[in-house]
């Protein structure tokens, strides 16, 4: 017979020991996947209203099992994050970026988007890291800019403020991503050097007529404006959603209605078609 305490215990050890094993786990075959070439990058086109034609991508990781199946970038992303992972993966997408994009033939200032974590911010290298995906890519004379969530503007936002604008000065954008979502206070669109907003595509699902009402994407637009940033709208799905955006000053369209992400092969054959 063994008294309540030790059965206690007993059972958070097991617990304990589980919980490890698991967290060992994701980094472990995190790292196993990027040894085996298993992460690629697939890229979502951007329609400019100003050009009428596809400006630029967005880039977002892809985890391929060997069985054929994914694994989607949201959990795998916040796995990595948790996991102090989020830098090494972070490397290992511009490294393979950099790859894909020598064999582009784009016109000088072509648009790149890159998502980047909180913590990459906050890390010593991030700017250097930055820099070096730069230099391999300069010969394409792109125009990078950086996707950062508001999550990742609440800590240390001096020293995040100062390492983005010396990536600005070198000539690169910022853009705040999923705006709207981030349940924080808008006091960082006054300090943060910001270029761009990308709205979430849950304001864009509310649009539903053309003349109808959609007062949070409309007082969105208008805060943009006000502030001069331009915007994109994510995950527009329907011509009568690009209609509205366009009809509202949205500059730049995301979204299946446009184009799908694509891995690096269709994205070339795509532009191609677009005569690019
Ligand atoms: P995100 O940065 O907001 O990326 C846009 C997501 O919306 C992508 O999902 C894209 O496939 C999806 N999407 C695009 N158009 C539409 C549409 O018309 N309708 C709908 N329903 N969805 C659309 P994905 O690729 O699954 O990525 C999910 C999230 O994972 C990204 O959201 C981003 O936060 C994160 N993520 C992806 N790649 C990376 C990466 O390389 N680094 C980091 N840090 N995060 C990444
Ligand atoms: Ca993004
Ligand atoms: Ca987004
Ligand atoms: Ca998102």
């Amino acid at each position: 017979f063994l008294p309540m305490a030790a059965i206690f215990s007993i059972l958070l050890m097991i617990l304990t020991a589980n919980w490890l094993r698991r967290r060992i786990s994701w980094r472990d075959e995190i790292r196993r996947a990027m040894r085996n070439r298993q992460f690629s990058v697939h890229y979502q086109p951007v329609y400019s209203m100003a050009a009428q034609h596809c400006n630029g991508v967005e880039a977002l990781l892809r985890w391929h099992l060997p069985n054929g199946d994914t694994i989607r970038p949201d959990i795998f992303i916040s796995a990595a994050e948790e996991e102090g992972m989020i830098v090494p993966l972070t490397r290992h997408l511009l490294e393979l970026m950099a790859e894909d994009i020598q064999s582009w033939q784009v016109e000088p200032g072509f648009h790149i988007g890159l998502n980047l974590a909180a913590e990459h911010l906050q890390h010593p290298e991030f700017v250097a890291d930055i820099q070096l995906f730069a230099r391999r890519v300069q010969n394409k004379k792109l125009q990078i800019t950086l996707e950062l969530t508001e999550r990742s503007l609440i800590h240390d936002g001096e020293d995040v403020a100062r390492k983005l604008r010396l990536l600005q000065l070198q000539g690169m954008k910022v853009a705040i991503d999923d705006f709207g979502t981030g349940h924080c206070s808008l006091s960082y669109l006054q300090t943060f050097p910001l270029d761009y907003l990308k709205i979430d595509r849950g304001f864009i699902n509310a649009i539903e007529r053309l003349d109808g009402e959609t007062p949070v994407l409309d007082a969105i637009i208008n805060l943009a404006h006000k502030l001069q940033l331009e915007v994109l709208g994510e995950g527009v799905e329907t011509s009568l959603q690009f209609q509205y955006l366009q009809q509202r000053g949205v500059v730049f369209i995301q979204g299946y209605y446009y184009a799908w992400p694509m891995d690096n092969d269709r994205l070339r054959a795509w532009l191609n078609e677009q005569g690019q």
